[in-house]
């Protein structure tokens, strides 16, 4: 079977203050690092800054990425964020959801947030303009920086797929299946088998290509189902403080590298052993 890729998402946006959540540079730094060593193949990285509130600070994501990189054993792939601040109801420049991916080397991956909705109530709208992710494509192929699609609902899959006819994004294309958000899918294994089902669909009419790895996770409570939905379907996996912060019902977690160990104990019971982050790059075709 194949290996698993797991991404340890530290941090996120919105995830609030009292939790382990890591916040520093120094602190997102260390807890990639741990991450890493528990078998973390990728970080997704969010910046926060000094009232713990969701930032697009390119000196952040340098300095945080500097750090990581001061391990020199270290290979992680590092994925940044390109939505993570205020604003994000389309009233920031887009500018400043791109400057890390212009200005700091070895970013890898990049998110590319498939569709505009509404995040929670009460919550903001979550603006991905089709001129803004039309930039974001173009300076992604520009700087070598791979896609990753985040798809909170059907309808984002086939969006992914038209990005795709126009050029904007080119194959392979990686999806993260993003579930439990309020405006976006539930964390049943249904969702999770209802989006592969259209995935499917829009490869069989040629309206995505052949070449599609996928990974899910689900916010909350519905993490643990997602996880082992995603395992069961042949899938990656994403964990970590960005979406759910309680180890299990009514135990917080203590760090992120937490969630990393049982995700590496539950694939490797299900007989999927873990991707090291240079297997990973083969498997997503990441260029080195
Ligand atoms: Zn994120």
């Amino acid at each position: 079977m194949a290996k698993t890729i797991i991404t340890a998402a530290l941090t996120g946006a919105i995830t609030p203050r009292g939790y382990q959540v890591p916040e520093t540079p120094e602190q997102i730094a260390q807890e990639a690092y741990e991450c890493w060593k528990a078998g973390a193949s990728i970080v997704h990285l969010h910046m926060r800054d000094d009232q713990g509130m969701g930032v697009m600070d390119p000196v952040k994501f340098y300095e945080t990425i500097r750090l990581i990189r001061a391990h020199e054993d270290c290979d992680v792939i590092i994925n940044c964020t390109s939505s993570g601040g205020p604003g994000l109801d389309g009233t920031r420049s887009t500018q400043s959801r791109l400057e890390h991916f212009q200005k700091i080397p070895d970013i890898e991956v990049g998110s590319f947030d498939a569709g505009t909705f509404n995040w929670g109530i009460p919550g903001g709208i979550f603006s991905n303009s089709p001129t803004f992710l039309t930039t974001l494509g173009g300076l992604y192929q520009e700087r070598g920086i791979k896609p990753e699609f985040e798809v909170f609902d059907l309808g984002m899959i086939r969006a992914v797929g038209v990005y795709w006819k126009k050029g904007v994004v080119k194959a392979p294309l990686h999806f993260q299946l993003c579930l439990g958000v309020v405006g976006g899918m539930d964390t049943t294994p249904r969702e999770v088998q209802e989006m592969l089902t259209e995935i499917e669909h829009l490869q069989a009419t040629g309206n995505l290509p052949r070449e599609v790895t996928w990974s899910a996770f689900g916010i909350g409570k519905g993490h643990l189902p997602v996880m082992f939905s995603a395992l069961a379907n042949g899938g990656h996996i994403r964990v970590g403080m960005e979406d759910n912060v309680m180890y299990s019902k009514g135990v917080l977690a203590d760090c992120n590298a937490q969630f990393v160990e049982r995700a590496v104990r539950v694939s490797r019971e299900f007989g999927r052993e873990i991707a090291t982050p240079d297997e990973a790059r083969e498997i997503l075709g990441l260029k080195k």
